[in-house]
């Protein structure tokens, strides 16, 4: 069986998730880990030597906000003393210029960091945390200053969707090399939120037209990444490349994941640090192998041309939708749920300014 899985190349480390933000379509879970619970610095240690080992290459020190670790300068000195590529996601907040030289002197590669508009006000509101958008603008000239290449993410829903364009303009202005573009995917926190961050059809196709006129307009300046709005879709995307094809996740505990949200599978038996080797987990534990290749799928995948394209799709959204995690991704057109993602998707929200469940350790979402 282990001769036939390909090595991992990539590793989400979930150092925490304690966030000073709360954006309202965050992927980490709703039941957020506690402090109290995070693995301690000689554990992640161990887990990035052991990731080294298993072959994964580029390792995502992410969170919630990795920089509220206290070890964070430790761990990505870790990563460089192991031969990782490492790449710090962050809101930008909680990163100080003390810290930030720390880690540039520690090693780090890579930083991605989040904008959530082009207007201040408004990328305040979305990220519930006021100053926020000035906190990252001088992140961002920090990371071009010290020569460190920049990605901007930039996650699209109803609230910004018509600034899509802006926000491209806004990551070249930054100095970024590459920018994010995501439609929202709908799981987690934006599952709860999904009435309030839904884009119409025609905004939707507006935004996705702009994003790939300015393509053209800034080829060889910045690469943009475009991941389409799957609910206007006709064929969902290839979820994580495929189900433990490429990359696993650990969660701020210790859980070793197939994906950040594979936690709202139920049933799923995850493999935690404490006890076994990231290799044993990729390899052998039911959760990865359960939904790995195409022999898991029931009809139409599972004698769909496109099963090696796409996996049938997301196994959360799966869930999410239809109530089995085995099921066709109903994004799909093929899947005999499919006029459930269409039914949300002509669902027209309200004409006003969307009310948030925000993302917070002591929400009841
Ligand atoms: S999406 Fe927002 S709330 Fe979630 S971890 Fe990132 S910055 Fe924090
Ligand atoms: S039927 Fe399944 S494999 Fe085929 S396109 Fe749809 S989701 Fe993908």
């Amino acid at each position: 069986m282990r001769d036939k899985i390909a090595a991992p190349a990539g590793m989400l480390a979930e150092l925490t998730h304690r966030c000073p933000l709360g954006c309202p379509y965050c992927s980490n879970p709703i039941e957020l880990e506690k402090a109290a619970g995070e693995l301690d610095t000689a554990t992640w240690k161990r887990v990035l030597s052991e990731a080294a080992a298993a072959g994964v290459l580029h390792v995502h020190l992410s969170g919630g906000e990795p920089c509220v670790r206290r070890d964070i300068v430790e761990l990505t000195a870790h990563c460089a003393e192991a031969g990782l590529y490492s790449n710090l996601i962050t809101s930008g907040v909680g990163l100080t210029r003390d810290l930030f030289e720390a880690l540039v002197a520690a090693g780090l590669d890579h930083i991605q960091l989040s904008i959530q508009d082009a207007e201040a006000t408004s990328a305040d509101r979305i990220a519930g945390y006021e100053g926020a958008f000035a906190r990252k603008r001088e992140v961002a000239a920090w990371t071009t200053a010290a020569g460190l290449p920049l990605t901007v993410n930039a996650v699209m829903h109803r609230a910004n969707v018509s600034r899509a364009g802006r926000m491209v303009e806004l990551a070249v202005l930054l100095g970024a090399r590459r920018i994010e573009v995501a439609h929202t995917q709908y799981y987690g926190w934006a599952m709860v939120n999904r009435a309030a961050l839904m884009p119409s059809r025609e905004e939707t196709e507006t935004a996705v037209a702009e994003v790939e006129a300015l393509r053209k307009k800034h080829e060889g300046r910045i690469v943009i990444d475009h991941v389409v709005p799957d609910y206007h879709a006709r064929f969902p995307k290839a979820c994580m490349n495929g189900w433990g094809r490429r990359t696993l996740n650990v969660t701020p505990s210790g859980r070793i994941l197939p994906c950040h949200a594979a936690a709202m599978i139920p049933g799923l038996e995850f493999w935690s640090v404490m006890e076994h080797s990231l290799a044993e987990a990729w390899y052998d534990s039911p959760a990865f192998n359960i939904f790995r290749g195409t022999e898991w799928m029931k009809e139409p995948c599972r004698s769909c041309d496109r099963r090696e394209i796409d996996f049938g799709g997301c196994r959360c959204q799966a869930l999410a939708l239809t109530g089995d995690a085995r099921n066709a991704d109903p994004i799909c057109h093929l899947s005999p749920d499919h006029a459930i993602a269409q039914e949300i998707a002509a669902q027209q929200a309200p004409d006003v300014a969307p009310d948030y469940v925000y993302r917070r350790m002591k929400t009841k979402a």
